[in-house]
């Protein structure tokens, strides 16, 4: 299925679909705030955009630096070239420790490379930590969103999730009832566990160590108390210097949710007394990416999900309608860069309104990729025959100003007095949702003419 098939079935719903857009148009404003409280906003993104830039420019440098750096610290360091191996590094870890038990904070690395269904096939129990992230995981769904993971829920939703899983009281769906509820049942979760697996979301080459930014304070839990702590971290986390961390981490948390700091920001630099920590850097597609010009700097990306708050398409569709672990502008891009044929109406899914490219930190060009990619799938010939023959028609015509004028005078004249059954019939993909406009006498043309003549 299609964005425009699964969109259909989130929008059906038009009183969630409000409430889902004016949700994150609330994020957005907060993020906004944020942002232009501080004079120097602009500056930190184009410093940003430097250093990712140059991060990438010199990526096997910096990687080896990182791993030198980490296993001085006592880190082991592995490399994994995709999903699958990935997947089989973690599981050998845990089996040859005997541990069956994984806490897992946020990390959307570890969603593209489907590692939960895998662990829990070979028998690890798996429990997701992030509160939102136990919620999906527990309706036994995606996150649709990579910063709220569970943002598509009312909180009745979650209150009737945890009356069933959780045994919490019927029909009780006050916030923080279930959020203390969520933390009674976290608990022992982390108590309990064998191991613990985090995402990474800044690497420094400089020190071989990794940051997590987490508002749960999860992460560090899961990391402290298990004895074996597994970072999965995309070869694109990494940052040159430990100074290089502030001007991220400021435009982070500002763009993600319009904090001026997430609560936890935590370095990890070493295991804990007598434990043991592995860091897995993870290529899956991205050197591939990196290899290509026009779409590059979606690697700059930080996961901040500002672009996704920002898009009047993904707010009023919601993240599963994108079909791809990433949803929204940037899921976009990273869709059709990993499999154009699968993701080919993700490029379509965008008005090129370019809001997205405005609120990016880290200033990547979404909006001209998502065009681009637009291109990729008309020449990979995956455009949907309907849409084709129209858009090669309509640019023909288009080619043809006599051609356009007479048509415009013939449907001026014509579509006013149509049938409605006739003019709206399933031809008519643009009036499925829509009213046409009232037709006016005169073209443009017509009038500037008149103007121009003096008639008007
Ligand atoms: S593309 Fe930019 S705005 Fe979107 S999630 Fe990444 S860093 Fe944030």
């Amino acid at each position: 299925m299609g964005h425009p098939e699964a969109a259909e079935k989130f929008i059906a719903n038009d009183e969630r679909m409000h409430w889902h857009d004016k949700a994150l148009w609330f994020v957005r404003e907060k993020r906004d705030l944020a942002a232009h409280g501080i004079p120097e906003w602009e500056e930190l993104r184009r410093v940003a955009k430097q250093i990712k830039t140059h991060v990438m420019s010199k990526l096997d440098v910096y990687l080896e630096e990182f791993e030198e750096n980490a296993k001085e610290k006592g880190i082991h360091v592995h490399w994994a070239k995709d999903a699958k191996e990935h997947n089989e590094i973690v599981l050998k870890l845990l089996l040859n420790r005997g541990a069956k038990k994984l806490v897992k904070s946020k990390s959307m690395l570890t969603e593209e490379c489907h590692l939960n269904p895998y662990l829990e096939e070979n028998g690890i129990d798996v429990v997701d930590t992030d509160l939102g992230e136990r919620i999906v995981q527990l309706r036994e769904e995606a996150p649709s969103h990579i910063v709220l993971p569970a943002i598509h829920l009312k909180k009745e939703d979650v209150g009737t999730t945890f009356e069933h899983f959780l045994k919490t009281e019927k029909g009780n769906s006050d916030p923080t009832y279930l959020t203390r509820s969520a933390r009674v049942h976290l608990r022992k979760k982390f108590l309990n566990a064998d191991a613990s697996l985090t995402g990474v979301n800044f690497g420094i080459a400089e020190t071989g160590g990794i940051v997590v930014c987490t508002n749960e304070g999860n992460a560090d839990l899961g990391a402290s108390l298990a004895k074996l702590h597994i970072a999965s971290m995309g070869i694109e986390k990494i940052i040159p210097k430990i100074k290089d961390l502030a001007v991220f981490t400021r435009l982070l948390s500002r763009s993600a949710t319009g904090q001026p700091i997430t609560s936890y920001t935590s370095h990890f630099h070493a295991p804990v007394e007598g434990g043991e920590m592995h860091i897995i850097i993870v290529d899956n597609g991205r050197s591939k990416i990196l290899g290509s010009q026009d779409f590059k700097q979606s690697l700059n990306c930080i996961r901040c999900g500002a672009c996704l708050n920002t898009c009047p398409i993904y707010r009023r569709s919601g993240g599963h309608s994108y079909g791809y672990t990433i949803p929204g502008p940037i899921g976009s891009t990273l869709g059709p860069s990993k499999d154009l044929s699968a993701n080919k109406t993700l490029p379509f899914a965008c008005t090129l309104c370019a809001s997205c490219s405005n609120v990016c930190p880290i200033k990547i060009d979404l909006h001209h990729q998502l065009y681009k990619y637009r291109q990729h799938v008309v020449n990979a010939g995956l455009l949907a025959t309907k849409k084709h023959t129209i858009l090669k028609v309509a640019a023909w015509v288009m080619k043809h100003p006599s051609l356009l004028d007479f048509g415009g005078k013939i449907a001026r004249k014509i579509v006013p007095i149509m049938p409605r059954s006739i003019l709206y019939s399933s031809a008519n993909i643009w009036g499925k949702k829509r009213e046409l406009p009232k037709f006016p006498k005169n073209s443009f043309k017509e009038l500037y003419k008149q103007h121009k003549e003096g008639k008007k």
